[in-house]
């Protein structure tokens, strides 16, 4: 794939419709995905910690998400297209989910949010499976990764900040195929 490498990290370049566009093959495909959206934090604090570097290497696509990132690549001479961010993908695979008649699982966010989350999927796209939700505030993830594993959902959304998203990816990835990324406070921003 076309990247652009921002201190060792190798963002898609890529536009938001074209990368929409691989996502939309590749949930219909069932291939398992590993979705990065990157801001100038998250390149910072991969930088410091090699661990979480290595972790988010492994990933089937880092985004630029976040303006810093398209303002870094260009003075390094190597442009990307355009920014993509977490909460826009989002809202437009809810979106595509709904007229399509996928199904979600949803993770992150304070009990009260995830609960008018809930709410809001449920009124504004219908025809989303919701396969479950669960607040970011656990201590063991295994009922959620069960959860995950039961019901086999398309997409499942992860919203607990960096780095605790992207190492559950990492770590649950393999219960179900399907698409994983993570939105950081996206959840607060769509009820909000
Ligand atoms: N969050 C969570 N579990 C945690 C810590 C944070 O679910 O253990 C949620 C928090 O409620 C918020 C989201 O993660 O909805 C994003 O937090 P933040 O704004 O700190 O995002 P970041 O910029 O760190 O990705």
């Amino acid at each position: 794939a076309n990247t652009v490498d921002i201190l060792g990290i190798h963002f898609l370049n890529t536009t938001e419709k074209a990368f929409q566009n691989i996502l939309h093959k590749r949930i219909n495909d069932g291939t398992n995905t590993f979705v990065v959206t990157a801001n100038p934090e998250i390149v910072m604090y991969a930088k410091s910690d090699p661990s979480y570097e290595k972790l988010i290497q492994t990933a089937d696509y880092i985004i630029p998400d976040g303006i810093g990132i398209i303002i870094g690549a260009k003075m390094l001479k190597t442009p990307l297209h355009e920014r993509v961010t977490g909460y826009d993908l989002f809202v437009h695979l809810l979106e595509w989910g709904n007229a399509h008649q996928k199904s979600a699982y949803f993770v992150g966010a304070q009990p009260a949010v995830i609960r008018k989350l809930r709410k809001v999927v449920e009124k504004d796209y219908p025809f989303l499976t919701i396969a479950g939700t669960h607040d970011g505030y656990f201590g063991d993830d295994r009922n959620i990764v069960h959860d995950i594993n039961r019901t086999k959902p398309d997409m499942v959304f992860v919203a607990t900040g960096y780095p605790k998203q992207e190492e559950f990816i990492d770590k649950n990835r393999s219960a179900s195929d399907g698409l994983w990324i993570g939105i950081g406070g996206s959840f607060d921003v769509l009820t909000g």
